[in-house]
């Protein structure tokens, strides 16, 4: 089976694991130092925080963002559940807004008609790896006292107009999965424009912890004494990940065009093709192409995902709209509410796409789709 999406692991990576195991410290010690120097330096940001998923790093920055109980943040429905429920966990109502129907990313019209007094963040994530507009969202989050966040777990290496993402939102978190554009196996993190706003997400990844002299309520209690507060959980990522995860940077350019030669072979072969639509792309957009997600008749999906499966081909659906998941369904969300994202999803089908992919495989792929496709 060719899988929907992989990592690529070369020598390069496991001697830059193994020397970390080799040495003193497995958890928390110079190499997140390290990984942290490379992520900020890579995506334009003063400083990064690593965490142990794509998942804490949106929990750090909905803590970091204040997030709190009677709080709506305004996000997409066409995302990893991890998107709204880490903001729910924080107490925020979350109000979904609808997708642009070309790329499968929030609409900035949509979120915009979906703000109230009550919103302090709007998070938009960056569908398959194409950025969506930070300068647009930034203003209305600016607009609408609120924080722009940007999940781009899909996007680390992207850019649009020039800017990297990363630079482009108040708060943008990453994530290190084994799918994602780079891997650390579990890991993530996030990078802050407000020094402020890094500090509190920082410390929400060590349990609250401050050992900062000069802001301990009790400073003269010992050499080894630290406090909590606020309270935080254990986001940590290991040393021994970090080193996978700056042996994987190194590697990112190169993953990128890998990925971008597919997104071509792919596009060629189905721009052209009835019943197809291939995925849209701004202008200016220069995405790490993270899925490619191919759209077929809606009535059809169903039957020409399974014959994929059957012919060795992993495709994936990605996303089911959130507010479907049971949980939100209880919380009283209903179907309709996000059309677009609805029928996008009732088309979607996510192709084979990775550095790894040889082009063999991308032909076999597109041999396969052809031939469900057309009958
Ligand atoms: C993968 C992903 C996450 C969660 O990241 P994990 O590292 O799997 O916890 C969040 N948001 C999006 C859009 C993702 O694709």
């Amino acid at each position: 089976m060719i899988p929907y999406g992989r990592q690529s692991i070369d020598d390069s990576d496991l001697a830059a694991v193994a020397d970390v195991l080799r040495g003193e410290w497995l958890t928390t010690g110079p190499t997140v130092d390290r990984f942290e120097a490379a992520i900020a330096d890579y995506v334009g940001a003063r400083a990064s925080i690593a965490v142990n998923s794509g998942t804490s790093a949106l929990h750090v920055a909905y803590a970091a963002a204040e997030i709190s109980p009677g709080d709506e943040v305004v996000t997409t429905p066409l995302t990893f559940v991890a998107t709204a429920a880490t903001a729910a966990m924080q107490g925020a109502r979350i109000v979904f807004a609808d997708i642009d129907e070309t790329t499968g990313n929030l609409s900035l019209d949509a979120a915009r008609a979906a703000v109230t007094s009550r919103t302090r963040a709007i998070t938009a994530v960056d569908y398959a790896g194409v950025p969506v507009d930070g300068t647009a969202f930034m203003r209305l989050a600016r607009e609408s006292d609120a924080l722009f966040i940007e999940d781009a777990a899909h996007a680390i290496g992207s850019t649009r107009d020039g800017r990297r993402v990363g630079e482009q939102a108040d708060i943008t978190t990453f994530s290190f999965f084994p799918t994602k554009n780079l891997t650390t196996a579990e890991g993530g993190a996030v990078v802050a424009l407000d020094p402020d706003v890094e500090l509190r997400g920082r410390r929400f990844r060590n349990h609250g912890l401050v050992r900062e002299r000069d802001l301990l309520r009790w400073p003269d209690e010992g050499a080894w004494h630290q406090e909590v507060h606020s309270f935080g959980l254990n986001y940590r990522l290991p040393d021994v990940l970090a080193a996978l995860g700056l042996s994987q940077l190194r590697r990112l350019g190169s993953f990128k065009l890998r990925r971008a030669e597919v997104r071509g072979l792919y596009d060629d072969a189905f721009s052209n093709v009835e019943g197809l639509r291939i995925p849209g792309c701004p202008t200016g957009a220069e995405p790490v192409w993270h899925l490619y997600p191919l759209r077929v008749p809606a009535d059809r999906r169903r039957e020409i995902f399974d014959k994929l499966r059957a012919a060795g081909i992993g495709v994936q659906v990605n996303y089911m709209p959130v507010y479907w998941h049971p949980v939100f369904e209880d919380l009283g969300y209903k179907r309709g509410l996000c059309p677009i994202a609805e029928s996008y999803y009732r088309q979607e089908i996510s192709l084979p796409m990775y550095a790894g992919l040889t082009d063999s495989q991308v032909a076999q792929v597109i041999e396969a789709v052809l031939k469900v496709v057309e009958k």
